[in-house]
């Protein structure tokens, strides 16, 4: 197994990279890829940066020229669903491009050609994840994030979601537009701006994956106060825990058989 692990922000990826062991840099369209170990698993560690393009160049590469077999993407996103709070974890099961539209021509949503509007992450990365952010939260949250931030951020026993994830090169920030995404997508629980076309380019190269999201924001007219903040101070640890839990697990084939496996209908976890 070789991993490929995308953030969007510099913020967000930091820690993991500082964890890797025996890493060197190579730069290549534009993005770093550092190549090491982390946790004892083969890791390739770059920053795509913001939206769909990016993401879809970032991932294809990783896969076309560093060889990875399997990517996780980690990041933030802005709350689909008035009861996913600010501080929760969001596993996706499926995602779509919300910005979609080749109507009338082909169904609102699906990306022409492939007949599919939905993507479907990897069962088996996604339960990983699923188990590695509630032993995050179990276990490190409480040591993980200062209890100043716990406090500003209102982050009071954080949940872990699993299903839909909407993606698109549009940062929500309305209260109407968020309802607007949830009733024309049935079970979403997350908008950010790049899940999808990792999902995409997954798809269309046969290579498993998966996508955790850490909620930043509601996706209304408040979503980018405090944006930077919640992201070094929260979304950072998060992502350093969540992985490392995900790299521990995967190495020792957690989790254990009997785990309930993932579905691909609207779920929450608990903590
Ligand atoms: N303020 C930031 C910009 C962040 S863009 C800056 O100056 O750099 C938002 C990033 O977080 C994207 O990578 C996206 O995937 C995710 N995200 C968080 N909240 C979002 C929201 N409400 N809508 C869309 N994407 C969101």
């Amino acid at each position: 197994m070789r991993l490929g692990i995308i953030s969007a922000l510099h913020e967000e990826q930091q820690g993991l990279v500082e964890a890797m062991q025996r890493p060197y840099k190579l730069i290549h369209g534009m993005r770093e890829y550092v190549v090491g170990h982390l946790w004892e698993i083969d890791a390739v560690c770059v920053l795509s940066r913001i939206g769909k393009v990016a993401a879809a160049m970032t991932a294809t590469t990783l896969v076309e020229k560093f060889g990875v077999t399997h990517i996780l993407f980690t990041g933030v996103a802005g709350a689909g669903d008035a009861a996913i709070r600010v501080g929760d974890v969001v596993v996706a099961e499926s995602l779509v491009q919300h910005d979609m539209d080749a109507t009338p021509l082909f169904p609102r949503y699906e990306v022409p050609l492939t007949g599919l509007t939905h993507f479907l992450s990897d069962r088996r990365m996604a339960v990983h994840l699923l188990e590695a952010a509630q032993r995050f939260l179990a276990h490190d949250f409480a040591a993980a994030i200062e209890a100043q931030e716990r406090a500003a951020f209102a982050l009071q026993q954080p949940r872990v979601h699993r299903g839909l994830v909407a993606s698109a090169d549009e940062f929500v920030k309305g209260r109407e537009r968020v309802r607007a995404l949830h009733a024309a997508l049935p079970g979403l629980l997350a908008v950010e701006m790049e899940g999808a076309a990792v999902a995409q380019v997954c798809f269309e190269l046969g290579i498993p994956f998966g996508v955790i999201r850490t909620i930043s924001d509601n996706a209304n007219e408040n979503a980018a106060t405090d944006f930077m903040r919640f992201v070094k101070s929260v979304a950072a640890r998060y992502a350093f825990h969540i992985v490392r839990q995900f790299c521990l697990g995967w190495r020792d084939g957690l989790p254990a058989a009997g785990a309930a496996p993932a579905q691909a209908s609207r779920d929450s976890a608990g903590t």
